[in-house]
């Protein structure tokens, strides 16, 4: 069995700081006063996702040549965390499009295509999608039923993805689909995809419990006419493709689950500060502080666990292991942490009027999206009886 032998640094250097900072500045100001609104109307804020863009975040990890900010994924957590602190679900978009559609055309796809969608991308004037869940496979992705088959310059693709982050306003996405149905796994393929390409239809958007402002729509091929060049990679490299796609997207995950238990956190400790029953605050009683002191020793090992993994994925290290640990660890105990602050609240806890009643929503899809909870286990487990 392996362990990790590593000591690492968790300070973060001075432009970590400023990039956390400007983060942290902009969601208070121009995010904060809008979360319930955007939550209530499920709409997607496509003006904050521009401002973002201009702030350098919707291409975190692309390089500067087309038109990325050339960070790593120490600065992605961090700016994912920040969000995730304010509006989950305007994290989660972020983190969706940075980590799965756009990185996707970034790691795996040819320089032309590379130099076709990237900067658009990167400069959040346009918003990636990603698809690779179908009705009938989301855990076992492999079992996938869209089909593209080859004729002349182009592939015709047939099928459909559910829950796809920004299939409604995504106007690039990445599609897995089958083209070799004798090679099973081996047998998917990875294309980029143009909202107005024939055939190409947004379906239903889903009405959530959470994460609502985050844009969750069903997509469906009918003969979709994909130029030939829009492969991504080779034949058959898609679903190896999209493993080590989520492998970085799993880092992401655990940082706004660190950043939505943190948010959890401060907003109990100043109710519990304000609040008085008994002729005491709150935060004078015993229970309530035990509650406050396992959230925040939780909130921290996530967060090193989130920076351990983000780290690795920095140095090229292999990290299915950490990233799946950070992310199963951090997407439990943000859990834990929103419905404890929503306890520490009592009944204000369950309307509308402070923000852990939202958090208690949100953070269900966390245990869920990109592999669930069952799913990371199973990862941790392979990876360490693999020898
Ligand atoms: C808001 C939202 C956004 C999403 N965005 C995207 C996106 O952008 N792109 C995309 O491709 N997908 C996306 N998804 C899909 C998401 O990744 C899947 O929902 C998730 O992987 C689980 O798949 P499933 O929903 O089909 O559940 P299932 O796979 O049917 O699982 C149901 C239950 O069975 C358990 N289970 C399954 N297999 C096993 C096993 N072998 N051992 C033990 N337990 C098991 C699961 O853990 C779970 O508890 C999104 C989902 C949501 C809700």
């Amino acid at each position: 069995m392996q362990t990790t032998e590593m000591i690492f640094n968790t300070d973060l250097n001075e432009e970590q700081i400023i990039i956390r900072n400007t983060v942290r500045e902009f969601a208070e100001k121009n995010i904060r006063p809008r979360v319930m609104e955007l939550d209530e109307a499920q709409e997607f804020p496509m003006d904050i996702i521009h401002q973002l863009g201009e702030l350098g975040f919707m291409g975190v990890v692309i390089k500067e040549e087309y038109g990325g900010a050339g960070l790593g994924y120490v600065e992605f957590a961090t700016i994912i965390e920040e969000l995730g602190r304010v509006d989950p679900s305007i994290s989660l978009s972020v983190a969706a499009h940075n980590g799965l559609g756009t990185n996707h055309i970034n790691m795996f796809a040819s320089e032309e295509l590379k130099k076709k969608y990237l900067p658009d991308l990167a400069s959040g004037k346009k918003v990636a999608a990603w698809g690779l869940t179908e009705s009938i496979s989301g855990s076992d992705a492999g079992s996938m039923l869209s089909y593209a088959e080859k004729k002349g310059d182009y592939y015709i693709l047939n099928g459909g993805k559910t829950f796809t982050t920004h299939g409604t306003v995504g106007e690039t996405a990445v599609i897995m689909a089958v083209t070799d149905k004798s090679k099973g796994r081996k047998g998917i393929s990875a294309f980029v995809l143009e909202k107005g390409m024939e055939g190409f239809i947004t379906g239903k958007k889903e009405n959530k419990l959470g994460m609502r402002a985050s844009d969750t729509t069903q997509l469906i091929f009918d003969n979709c006419k994909v130029p030939a060049e829009n492969l991504i990679g080779k034949e058959g490299e898609g679903f190896i493709q999209a493993m080590k796609i989520l492998e970085g997207g799993r880092i992401s995950i655990a940082a706004l689950s660190v950043g939505l238990a943190q948010g959890a956190l401060d907003a109990a400790v100043k109710y519990a500060g304000e609040r008085k029953q008994f002729g005491k605050h709150l935060s004078e009683f015993q229970a309530i502080q035990f509650k406050l002191a396992d959230i925040a020793m939780n909130v921290d090992a996530a967060r090193l666990l989130t920076l351990r993994a983000a780290v690795m994925k920095d140095k090229g290290q292999p990290n299915t292991k950490e990233a799946a640990m950070a992310k199963l660890f951090a997407s439990e105990i943000a859990e834990k942490a929103a419905s404890e602050a929503v306890q520490i609240f009592g009944g204000y806890g369950f309307v509308k009027d402070y923000p852990v009643e939202k958090f208690y929503r949100d953070v269900k899809l966390l245990t869920i999206g990109e592999g669930t909870s069952e799913i990371q286990r199973i990862v941790i487990a392979r990876d360490l009886l693999k020898d």
